[in-house]
């Protein structure tokens, strides 16, 4: 090992590193979100705030949303300069064009949307009531898709524009007592495969990321409360560990960016192999 390091040493690998290369300046653009507007709702806590974190300190601005102004506020001063927050509640489907259109009017055209804002529920599907499933699939799947019609409007009449939707290992395999996240999360792959197929001619690309099991406030609910979930959930991970929120801003970014710009209609596990563990 010592002698590797001796020998890029020798070789002026580990010097200061010279002017940049025209390649290695193309390559920092290409995952560069210098100059671009994203929307991430739910991102005062959990996987939408790293998603956020990620995204201002590839270059982008981040308004992020969400019902409590207190959690908002703290997440915009731990983001800094490059982020605002405004209070929406994405259920409230009325006021979704309005936001869009105030977002546009007061920082300029939104380059990315990211439906994050999710809520899940723990409950044998024979209990779960009319109200309770309505109210899971008001969240996470009619918001997503009235967020996505307002900027997809926008995006497809600039030509350019990204919509990345937050789905779920509930949307891959079956998992017990999540009857409502699972048809949403489920109908949100679907949402995803349509719409890249109606948007790629526009400029607008549209892909999903599948977390597996990341520690936030809502796995914790989940998995503290039951402990048989918990090792279940690990002993079919073959990478043995939970994940961080920090891992999907970083695919967020990835998939937001102009590297991934042949990439459409995709649904990308972020899950230390947990979709395809035993
Ligand atoms: P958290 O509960 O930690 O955060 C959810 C965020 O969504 C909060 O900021 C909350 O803010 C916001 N939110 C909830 N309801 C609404 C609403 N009606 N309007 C606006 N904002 C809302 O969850 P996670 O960070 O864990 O989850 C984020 C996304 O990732 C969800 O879509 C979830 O389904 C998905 N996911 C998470 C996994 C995990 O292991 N953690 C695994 C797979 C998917 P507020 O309460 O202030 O409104």
């Amino acid at each position: 090992m010592e002698n590797i390091v001796e020998l890029l040493s020798q070789n002026g690998r580990r010097d200061e590193p010279g002017p940049k290369t025209t390649g290695q300046v193309a390559h920092e653009q290409a995952f560069s979100l210098a100059g671009r507007l994203a929307l991430v709702t739910g991102g005062g806590s959990g996987i939408g705030l790293e998603i956020a974190r990620c995204m201002t300190q590839a270059g982008a601005t981040v308004i992020i949303t969400g019902r409590r102004e207190e959690v908002l506020k703290e997440a915009k001063q731990a983001l800094g300069e490059r982020a605002q927050y405004l209070v929406n509640d994405v259920c409230d489907l009325a006021s979704i064009d309005g936001l869009i259109e105030h977002i546009e009017t007061t920082f300029g055209p939104l380059d990315v949307l990211v439906n994050n804002a999710g809520i899940n529920m723990k409950k044998p599907a024979l209990q779960v009531t009319d109200e309770e499933f309505a109210r899971i699939i008001n969240t996470n799947l009619n918001s997503v898709f009235a967020l996505t019609r307002a900027a997809a409007q926008r995006m497809v009449a600039r030509r350019r524009g990204v919509i990345l939707m937050i789905s779920s290992m509930a949307a891959y395999y079956g998992i017990d007592r999540v009857v409502a996240y699972a048809a949403s999360k489920s109908a949100v792959e679907g949402m995803v495969k349509v719409l890249a197929s109606e948007f790629s001619a526009h400029g607008v690309r549209v892909n999903a990321i599948a977390p597996g099991f990341i520690e936030t406030e809502m796995s914790r609910t989940a998995m503290n409360s039951d402990p048989d979930r918990k090792s279940r959930a690990l002993r079919r991970t073959p990478m043995g560990s939970f994940g961080q929120p920090e891992d999907i801003g970083r695919a967020a970014v990835f998939l937001a960016s102009d590297a991934a710009r042949y990439i459409t209609g995709a649904s990308l596990p972020v899950d230390g192999g947990n979709s395809i563990g035993f």
